[in-house]
């Protein structure tokens, strides 16, 4: 068992374990004819509450249980995992537990308040996931973090109105759930309230801007007092710069520079408000603030051979790791870095120069709209036809990542040699 794997299967046995709760500790029977149907509803929405709470928790960004989920980013995977099941539940149990409409109570019309504040919140993130929703254009990620810091709201409401229904008397299971529902308000307070308190913001001045093409900034950050800590090559940080509105916002990035350089620098694709906006208006001297590093994306961990793949911006973490190079090269690393037109690439004569000074280090550069997509077949057939002994490293768009980890698989390639990086936390 790996040990990136323990944060989820904690999460899925604390999830059968209420189930076994609800089962060995059942409540009792006081007679009525609905008895079975508020039975399953209620122990439903208490699994509605335990993966609410997990949701909530890991949006603490807890950074000491990065290990056990195989970096930050993958606990955002887990997250959206834990919420949409939530979701999907909360339809199962809002058809389970019988409905009146008479005598309604005070907990009836919370739920109603609940399940509508939570439908609003969750459904604009998964609408790009659902067909025909997808056509919508959703709300900007910075409108959709707003409506979403309301979430622990309909949770609390969501609780309470377990508790002003009429419901059974589950003194175990209830109890049971007490324990997630003050998990999930815990965390959520922590983020909305004085999370501030405890996280740490590290100043840094925009030393310099360059823009290695007409889409691309490159910034460059001197800490001011001290630099963040216990940075690795391929992590991430969030930065925000101050003086412009539109710019203090905290965005991820990753660091692209190499641990052992006395300054920062991060390289960002315009593709979005807030990056087009910093390539046209960032300038030197802006103070910025920065939170971090997170992510476990870490060549220094994977085997002797090593195959890294970049599509596009994707090239961040790589430029981090080829930097760090200098430090000593203990693997034999095969990088394929691909972009649609030369214009798209950046650092290209950095990367080459690498390739020629590192004898370990092969750089193949592709530009697909004159020489073909990069495959899959290709990769394996330069590795000598057998991927099985490397670990692949793999940063880019997320329709390439998918499609390539399919076929190293089907290749035989065991998936936990598989390591990426995604640019997406909705
Ligand atoms: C771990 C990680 C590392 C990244 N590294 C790089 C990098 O090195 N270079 C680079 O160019 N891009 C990187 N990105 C992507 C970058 O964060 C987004 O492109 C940027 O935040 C887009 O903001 P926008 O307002 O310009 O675009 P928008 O159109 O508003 O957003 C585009 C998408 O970016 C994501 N996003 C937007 N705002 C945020 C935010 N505040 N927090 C989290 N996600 C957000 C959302 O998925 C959104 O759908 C990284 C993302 C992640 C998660």
């Amino acid at each position: 068992m790996k040990k990136s794997n323990l944060g989820n299967l904690v999460f899925i046995l604390l999830v059968v374990l209420t189930v076994v709760v609800w089962i060995v500790f059942p409540p009792i029977d006081d007679g009525r004819e609905t008895f079975m149907r508020t039975y399953a509803g209620e122990a439903l929405g208490s699994l509605v509450v335990v993966l609410m709470s997990f949701s909530l928790f890991l949006s603490t960004r807890p950074k000491w249980a990065e290990p056990y989920f195989g970096g930050l980013d993958k606990m955002y995977m887990t997250h959206r995992r834990t919420s949409t099941s939530a979701f999907l539940l909360l339809f199962v149990h809002l058809l389970t537990v019988p409905i009146t409409t008479v005598n309604l109570r005070i907990g009836n019309y919370m739920a109603m308040i609940a399940f509508l504040g939570i439908v609003a919140i969750v459904l604009p993130t998964l609408a790009p996931r659902i067909p025909f929703l997808n056509r919508l254009s959703g709300p900007t990620y910075e409108s959709w973090k707003k409506l979403h810091r309301y979430i622990g709201l309909f949770f609390i409401l969501g609780y309470l109105h377990a508790l002003n229904v009429n419901g059974l008397s589950a003194f175990i299971a209830i109890n049971w759930v007490q324990i997630f529902f003050i998990i999930g308000v815990i965390s959520y307070l922590y983020v909305e309230v004085f999370g501030g308190f405890f996280r740490k913001y590290v100043p840094y001045t925009v030393e310099a801007i360059n823009h290695p093409n007409n889409s691309v900034t490159e910034v460059v950050l001197r800490a001011k007092k001290g630099p963040i800590k216990k940075q690795r090559a391929g992590q991430f940080l969030f930065a925000r710069f101050l003086g412009d509105k539109e710019m203090n916002e905290s965005h991820p990035f990753t660091i692209s520079s190499a641990p052992h350089e006395d300054v920062l620098r991060v390289t960002v694709k315009a593709c979005g408000d807030f990056t087009r906006h910093l390539f046209a208006n960032l300038k030197a001297g802006t103070d910025a603030v920065i939170e971090g590093a997170y992510g476990m994306f870490d060549y220094k961990t994977g085997g002797q051979n090593q195959i890294w793949i970049a599509g596009g911006i994707g090239i961040t973490p790589f430029l981090s790791f080829i930097r760090d190079l200098e430090t000593g090269l203990n693997h034999d690393v095969t990088f394929y870095y691909t972009v649609r037109h030369r214009e798209e690439a950046v650092f290209v004569e950095e990367i080459e120069a690498a390739a020629k000074k590192y004898e370990r280090f092969k750089a193949h550069i592709r530009y697909s709209s004159s020489d073909g997509s990069l495959t899959v077949e290709e990769i394996i057939k330069n590795a000598g036809g057998d991927p099985t002994r490397h670990d692949i490293y793999m940063c880019g768009p997320l329709p390439m990542i998918q499609a390539f980890e399919r076929k190293f698989v089907e290749a035989g390639l065991p998936v936990e040699n598989i390591h990426f990086e995604e640019f997406n936390f909705k």
